[in-house]
């Protein structure tokens, strides 16, 4: 082969490898971005690709051309690449890399017109189950807290419905965003990311202790628009239509004696006022913060729920004050101690006692929906050992009965490790904690001996005073044939 057709050849694989590229690259779904001054392809418009896979947008190609030319660069110069500043910037190592940049920080591209006109849109209000069929779903995962489950079902069909309704006719309806109260571990997060999967959109969640005013060490504001894209798969439609929960909000709020500007506090509610309204904030897309190797994205909040929760410690106090005050009043007065025993307290809240706590006013009118869970009784804490579909009871059952071993718990079992969970007042949190330290030598012993039928987890052994009593499988046969089983 002459020299010439070993050239034309490689040419040739080069460009097949180009095409190749270029019709992998239209199926991804994934946009370009400008290697320069990285914006995507959807704002850049059309990018101009060069070879090893790398995307110029004109504009960009444009200035790279007129510094050229301004620079008075000839041919002759070419050593003399000092004179030209944005070529010198340019490293042909990192051009290579561009191959390899991962698949999070791209865009996903929009899809076309007629693509969106066939298809159904994300939500559709017929589609929008009514909010007792949302309650009913919510009910198989979360037990009690009625009237929080209630509150919520109707506030996610609302604003479902206000994102798929149009405004022609003048009439806004305003956003439902919610501000949930409720104790370390009553379910808050799990209230929100069950809701987040039973309607099948993207979920964030952000903690408000981390946040800060921009400019300052912690996590911008607008951080928790970038976690959601994420959770989207980078999808801006998907985005737009999510649920962002912010969680601890009571630690962002006014610091009462201080003379310094507060950054974590009144700020952060200040900068999140525009973000829970609606409004296009610029978003970094697979990063956390904005720099100028990250891409950019628009992600516009308007039609974003925002659920905020907190549980508020000493809120308490400042609604038994309020209540204290106004029964304190005429001739039938209450005792001041009235109140002190009551456990759902919280449940009295009125916007006046959070404005109170520390939050600005403005913020709390961003918030319409306000509602306090209930906090968990021995009674609650027995049915979510058991009743979910997902219960922790119900998960160790089919891990042992894939061992072909019953697992059972005596009814005052459930109630000893209930008891015990609620003496460590971090909520439903406690229970896992206290059932895997029990479980952990029966899931160890169980395997060994294949003649073990049932186990039946008893209050003794809960309480530390005897064992779980463990049935053979011979025995359990003929204790089931007996009982004509
Ligand atoms: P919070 O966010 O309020 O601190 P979590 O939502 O993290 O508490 O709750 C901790 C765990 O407790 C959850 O993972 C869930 O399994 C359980 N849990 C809490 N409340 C309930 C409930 N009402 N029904 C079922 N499970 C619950």
């Amino acid at each position: 082969m002459s020299d010439k057709e070993i050239f034309e050849d490689t040419d040739l694989q080069k460009d097949q490898q180009d095409v190749e590229a270029q019709a992998e690259h239209e199926e991804d779904g994934y946009e370009d971005i400008c290697y320069i001054c990285r914006r995507p392809e959807s704002k850049a418009g059309k990018m101009i690709r060069i070879p090893n896979n790398i995307c110029i947008c004109a504009d960009c190609m444009q200035k790279t051309f007129d510094t050229m030319n301004h620079s008075g660069f000839s041919m002759g110069d070419i050593g003399n690449f000092g004179n030209m500043p944005n070529i010198s910037m340019i490293n042909l190592s990192d051009l290579q890399n561009m191959n390899m940049m991962p698949k999070a920080q791209k865009l996903k591209k929009k899809k076309a017109k007629e693509d969106k006109e066939k298809k159904q849109p994300v939500l559709d209000i017929k589609s929008i189950p009514a909010p007792h069929k949302i309650k009913a779903s919510l009910d198989e995962y979360v037990v009690g807290q009625e009237h929080a489950k209630k509150v919520m079902s109707v506030a996610v069909y609302n604003h479902y419905k206000r994102v798929t309704c149009d405004d022609l006719d003048g009439i806004d309806i305003e956003k439902s965003n919610m501000l949930m109260l409720g104790p370390t571990g009553s379910g808050k997060t799990y209230m929100v990311r069950t809701l987040a999967r039973l309607l099948d959109v993207p979920l964030a969640i952000a903690d408000a202790t981390s946040l800060t005013e921009a400019g300052y060490i912690g996590d911008d504001i607008e951080s928790v628009v970038s976690k959601l894209l994420a959770a989207a798969d980078n999808d801006v439609e998907r985005a737009e239509h999510g649920i962002i929960f912010i969680d601890e909000i009571d630690k962002i709020a006014k610091k009462k004696t201080t003379n310094q500007r507060d950054v974590s506090g009144e700020s952060v509610q200040q900068g999140m006022l525009k973000l829970l309204e609606g409004a296009e904030i610029e978003v970094p897309v697979g990063a956390n913060s904005k720099n100028a190797m990250v891409p950019l994205a628009t992600v516009n909040t308007k039609d974003i729920l925002f659920i905020c929760g907190g549980a508020f410690p000493d809120l308490e106090d400042i609604i038994k004050e309020r209540l204290n005050k106004q029964s304190a009043m005429g001739f039938h007065a209450d005792l001041k101690d009235k109140y002190d025993g009551e456990e759902n307290l919280l449940q009295r809240v009125e916007v006046e006692d959070i404005r109170k706590y520390g939050m600005i006013p403005e913020f709390l009118g961003r918030l319409p929906v306000i509602f306090a869970l209930d906090a968990l009784t021995e009674d609650m804490l027995v049915r979510i050992l058991t009743e979910p579909r997902s219960a922790i009871v119900k998960q160790y059952q089919k891990l042992l009965s894939i061992d072909e071993v019953k697992l059972d718990f005596e009814e005052n079992a459930l109630r000893a490790i209930a008891r015990k969970a609620k003496k460590k007042d971090v909520g439903a949190r406690a229970l896992r904690a206290i059932i895997e330290e029990f479980m952990l030598d029966i899931m160890y012993e169980i395997p060994k001996d294949d003649n073990i039928g049932k186990v039946t987890i008893t209050e003794d052994y809960i309480e530390n005073k005897g064992g779980p009593v463990i049935s053979m499988r011979g025995c359990l046969a003929l204790e089931e044939k007996a009982a004509g089983i």
